[in-house]
């Protein structure tokens, strides 16, 4: 786990897009799907799987493509329905060849997941019926309720924002440091960052881009929660080894998992950084700062072409597991941040927003429904708006 998760620090703030990244992400956002080869999604992941596996795609050279085909984890299971075949393929890892085992039965299990597909839909559809007729109530008690409007501002108390200061002092800067833990078992995870300067990267890509007036701390350490969080007080983002190691346990058995946490890093430390850079530059925030923490991590992983598109998308890929893995309650909706499948449709929105065409993808496989694709262009173009106003004159 330590290995990997060095690894995955290395390489963030320089990530180089590539083709195993690719599958891992395919492979996370269509984990339990049957998808049709015939299909661009199928044929996508079928690709994407081969390109990252010799043994695979020895396999699929002999025996042509399949029908349709199933990753789930570390197993690619492809149908053949002519022959009723199903090749399953187990492995650890892409850098060696994993097991292949063949079974009969393929158009069996098609037509037994079909049969489940088809109940879990009418299931959803009996959720959505019931959740209209809550929501219609709901409105009909927020009618009877009044609520007087706010007083309106006096005149002239409210004038115009102040012009940004046209010398931005650059006496400050984004400085690593690497707590030792208390925790014995967070011992072997801190030696190998402040070993391999895990956070010297992104500092160095922070430094290289804003003009800073007082210094801010990107620290690892053992906080006793498992979060990442930015102090006011003493301007220091704290990347907890609780978080570290969670997210290293999350994708420990994911093809790929280096890029994913990689990635995923990435993304946190930035929009650790826009929470700091708000708080700094007094920026106003009109909505959630939360939001405007991860537009921040966004827009400034769009500055780094396809390699900062993946690591966004890693991060999505995150928000959606955890999205998955946990049922939302009442109090979900009390949290400062939107929910985690809100945060991957924004993150997918806003790529999609910065390259429909090359993007195309996100929406023709289903993951970004169309009705929010077609806003995206504009959406992006909003935000980055903003922040290049807002962070423009602190840029160098
Ligand atoms: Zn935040």
């Amino acid at each position: 786990m330590a290995a990997c998760l060095i690894r995955a620090f290395l390489l963030a703030g320089f990530l180089v897009g590539c083709a195993a990244l690719n599958y891992a992400i395919l492979a996370d956002l269509n984990a339990g799907r049957v998808l049709s080869t015939q299909t661009a999604a199928g044929s996508a992941m079928l690709d994407a799987a081969r390109a990252t596996d010799p043994a695979l795609d020895a396999y699929l050279q002999e025996h042509g493509r399949p029908d349709h085909l199933l990753v789930e984890g570390e197993t690619i299971e492809l149908f053949y329905l002519e022959t009723d075949t199903v090749t399953r393929f187990d492995r650890t890892s892409l850098e060696g060849p994993g097991e292949v085992s063949v079974s009969e039965g393929a158009n069996d299990f098609l037509a037994r997941r079909r049969a489940a597909q088809r109940e879990a839909e009418e299931q959803r559809a009996e959720l959505r019926k019931q959740q209209e007729a809550q929501r219609k109530t709901a409105m009909e008690q927020l009618t009877r309720v009044t609520v007087p409007p706010p007083p309106l501002p006096e005149a002239g108390s409210a004038g115009p924002a102040e012009a940004p200061p046209t010398a931005v002092p650059d006496t400050g800067s984004f400085q690593e440091e690497y707590v030792e833990p208390h925790s014995t078992a967070f011992i072997p995870l801190y030696q190998l960052l402040a070993q391999n300067r895990g956070l010297a990267n992104l500092a160095a890509v922070l430094n290289s881009g804003i003009r800073m007036p007082v210094s801010v701390t990107l620290a690892s350490e053992e906080c006793g929660k498992l979060n990442a969080f930015y102090n006011r007080a003493s301007h220091r983002i704290s990347i907890c080894y609780e978080l570290l190691a969670t997210l290293a346990y999350q994708f420990q058995r994911t093809t790929n998992a280096d890029a994913l946490l990689s990635g995923t890093l990435t993304f946190i430390v930035l929009h650790e950084t826009g929470h700091a850079l708000v708080h700094i530059f007094q920026f106003p925030v009109i909505g959630r700062e939360e939001d405007a923490a991860d537009q921040f991590a966004t827009w400034t992983l769009l500055h780094f072409g396809a390699s900062g598109q993946q690591s966004a998308l890693a991060a999505a890929v995150w928000f959606l597991r955890n999205a998955n893995s946990r049922f939302v309650s009442k109090l979900d909706y009390a949290n400062e941040h939107s929910l985690d499948a809100q945060r991957f449709f924004d993150i997918l929105c806003w790529l999609y927003g910065a390259d429909p065409a090359a993007n195309s993808s996100l929406v023709t496989q289903g993951f970004l429904p169309r009705g929010r694709a077609a806003r995206c262009p504009a959406e992006l173009n909003q935000m980055q708006q903003s922040w290049n106003t807002l962070l423009g004159p602190y840029l160098k």
